[in-house]
């Protein structure tokens, strides 16, 4: 079992699905979790990881929202005085054929899946800096690498999110900071409910392992990169895929 114990994690979009789990598991592994969703969404995982014996806070955290950001950052700084990890898992999908993609769909997906993992590392990075040390994950997916028909704006910020990653890996590697991509394929959450029958079985017929993945499978591997047992790996891409894309 990954021990974390007294570290301080900060994970985006914790209220449901992938990044639930993660929360879940980083506490289950000692961290001291700052949850964050928008409004009071993340209050139930809170109460749960209480209820568990573990430490948890949640923020009304929106990261398209610079200020939203800080605020977050500086609850985690209050509370419990350093930054160990920061999970940029918060994710949205606006699908369309490009031809029909409104500007708005692009940016919508580029800010909350892009631009904020570049808002949420700077607002991290500073007193990491300090600390010198620190483990960033940012949560990808396999449509980073593979493209897919309708996810254009998808698929472009999460393939942007791994060149960010890469490069801010080369940044703080002398200064004891990690920084790595989880890539999950199709894991049974909120965000693929809502693909239509036909599209989850043609996708599912494609996973090798003939099943979706869970997202404490995915949290998992989170919480391995989140510990000292990863110390000598950065900038890397962990697929989290059931042999989908090799
Ligand atoms: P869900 O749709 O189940 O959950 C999305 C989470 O993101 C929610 O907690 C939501 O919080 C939060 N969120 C969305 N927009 C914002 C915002 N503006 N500010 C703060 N939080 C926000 O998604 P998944 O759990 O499936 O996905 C999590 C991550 O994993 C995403 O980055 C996704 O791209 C990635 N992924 C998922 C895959 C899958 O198969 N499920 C496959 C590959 C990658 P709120 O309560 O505020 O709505």
């Amino acid at each position: 079992m990954v021990d974390l114990d007294g570290r301080a994690a900060i994970v985006t979009g914790a209220s449901r699905g992938i990044g639930r789990a993660i929360a879940l598991r980083l506490a289950s592994a000692g961290a001291l979790v700052v949850a964050g969703a928008r409004r009071d969404h993340a209050e139930p995982v809170v109460r749960e990881i209480e209820a568990a014996g573990g430490t948890a806070i949640a923020v009304a955290l929106d990261v398209t929202e610079t200020a939203s950001i800080a605020g977050m950052a500086q609850t985690a700084l209050d509370r419990f005085g350093r930054i160990d990890v920061l999970v940029n898992n918060a994710g949205i999908v606006r699908d369309q054929l490009l031809l029909r993609m409104k500007p708005e769909e692009w940016d919508a997906v580029i800010s909350t899946n892009l631009t904020a993992a570049f808002a949420c590392c700077r607002a991290a990075l500073r007193p990491m800096l300090k600390q010198r040390s620190g483990r960033i994950v940012n949560i990808g997916s396999i449509v980073g690498r593979t493209g897919n028909p309708g996810q254009a704006n998808y698929a472009a910020s999460k393939a942007g999110l791994e060149g960010f990653t890469r490069s801010l890996a080369l940044e703080v590697a002398s200064r004891g900071i990690t920084a790595n991509v989880v890539a999950p394929g199709m894991i049974e959450t909120d965000m693929t409910a809502a693909l239509d029958e036909r599209a989850q079985e043609a996708l599912g017929g494609r996973i090798p392992m003939g099943r979706l993945g869970t997202a404490d499978e995915v949290a998992a591997a989170v919480c391995f990169l989140a510990s000292d047992d990863a110390s000598y790996i950065t900038g890397q891409v962990v697929g989290v895929n059931g042999g989908m894309y090799l």
